[in-house]
Parts: structure tokens; sequence; C-alpha cells
């Protein structure tokens, strides 16, 4: 199983980060130990002084494909929730400096909290789905699925050229304006569509 991360997918949160708009996907992976479920704690790591929440949209893989066309790529999930991408802001701006790699900062472990999924069928609105994040009951972070730079349909394409999708890969598909720091003691839910699909507390 394999968990698809995508940066810059929003205009203005990439420019909140003082990034450029992507001309094509910016992705990374996380690894299955990264995962945090079950409304479990996140345990901040000593490793950081600056972890960020990164409220996400993520799909759920629900077939195997290579090479998937526009046209089917609706095929190939039917799943989604909410989850937080968490950053170690601090490494990963020491990380970017030198233009290394990532991962230390985005794929740790307990890195991708993965909220409970819902149906595609059960949403109101395919077209524009609503989610947010709360931070100890107020709105810390909101989006919808309208306001992306790439579409779903376009990360399963593009994704798929270089990666085989596997039933039950995840794709985080990146996180709007709004993002910043957590800090021990908080208490996070992500909401779809003003439904509760997690709780997360930072101890
Ligand atoms: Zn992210």
């Amino acid at each position: 199983m394999k968990i698809f991360c995508i940066g810059r997918n929003y205009a203005l949160h990439a420019k909140e980060l003082g990034n450029a708009i992507p001309e094509s996907p910016v992705v990374f992976m996380k690894p299955v130990t990264a995962l945090l479920k079950n409304n479990l704690p996140f345990f901040y790591p000593e490793f950081s002084e600056a972890i960020e929440y990164e409220a996400e949209l993520v799909l759920k893989i629900s077939k195997n494909g290579k090479h998937v066309q526009s046209k089917f790529a609706k095929d190939y999930y039917d799943e989604i929730t909410v989850g937080i991408d968490f950053t170690a802001r601090d490494l990963q701006s020491k990380l970017k400096e030198k233009g290394l790699p990532w991962e230390l900062a985005k794929a740790f472990d307990q890195s991708a909290v993965l909220g409970e999924f819902v149906s595609f069928d059960q949403l109101k609105n395919k077209d524009e789905i609503s989610f947010s994040l709360l931070k100890n009951g107020s709105i810390a972070q909101e989006g919808t699925s309208k306001d992306v730079l790439f579409t779903f349909d376009e990360l399963i394409c593009f994704i798929s050229q270089y990666f085989t999708l596997q039933a039950g890969d995840l794709i985080y598909t990146g996180t709007p304006a709004g993002v910043a720091k957590v800090a021990i003691g908080e208490k996070y839910e992500g909401l779809l569509e003003g439904r509760k699909v997690f709780e997360c507390e930072i101890k």
C-alpha cells in the first residue's frame, strides 16, 4: 500500500509558503508507518519545534491501474475522507534550502492522520466537497475540492503514469491556505461536509 501526497495544490497555500504555482502536480510519498488512525493521539516528536497541520481531502484508490486515461479516472476512487499531513516545517525549510528530499519533514511516524472513509455516493455535492479542521472546537482551516489546481481525475492520470495504482492506496490531495503550528494539549477534529471523520489530540 502506498500513500501519495500532493504539495501546493491550492494556489493560496502555495502563496502563503512563498512557493510558485506548480505547472504539474508536486508528488511525494509517505510510508505506511506514517498512518495515524482510529482517533489516536499525535505525540509531538523531539526532532522538530514547528510541527504544522495541513488538513487535506484523502482519496482511497478502489482498483489497480496504470496509465489511466482521464475519461476513466473516476472509476479508480470511490471513497474519501479528511486527514492531516503533519509537516515539520523547520526541517522542511532547511531541506528545501539545500535542495534535499523532504522525507524527514513529511514522512515520519504518525505524520498522516486518516479519518473514517465516506463513500462518494453519500456526498451532498461531489463537485464541491467541503472540509474543515477544527482546533479546540473553532475553525482552523477550511476548503473545498473546487479550489484545487489539479482535480482528482488529473491526479489519478498523472500519478499513474509513474506508479501503478493499487486498490487501497491513498492520495492526500493537498491543503488549502491557513496552515499553522500545533501545540501540545490541542485537540483537532476533521469534518467532511460538516460530518466529523476524525479527532486527534496533540500529546
Ligand atoms: Zn500536504
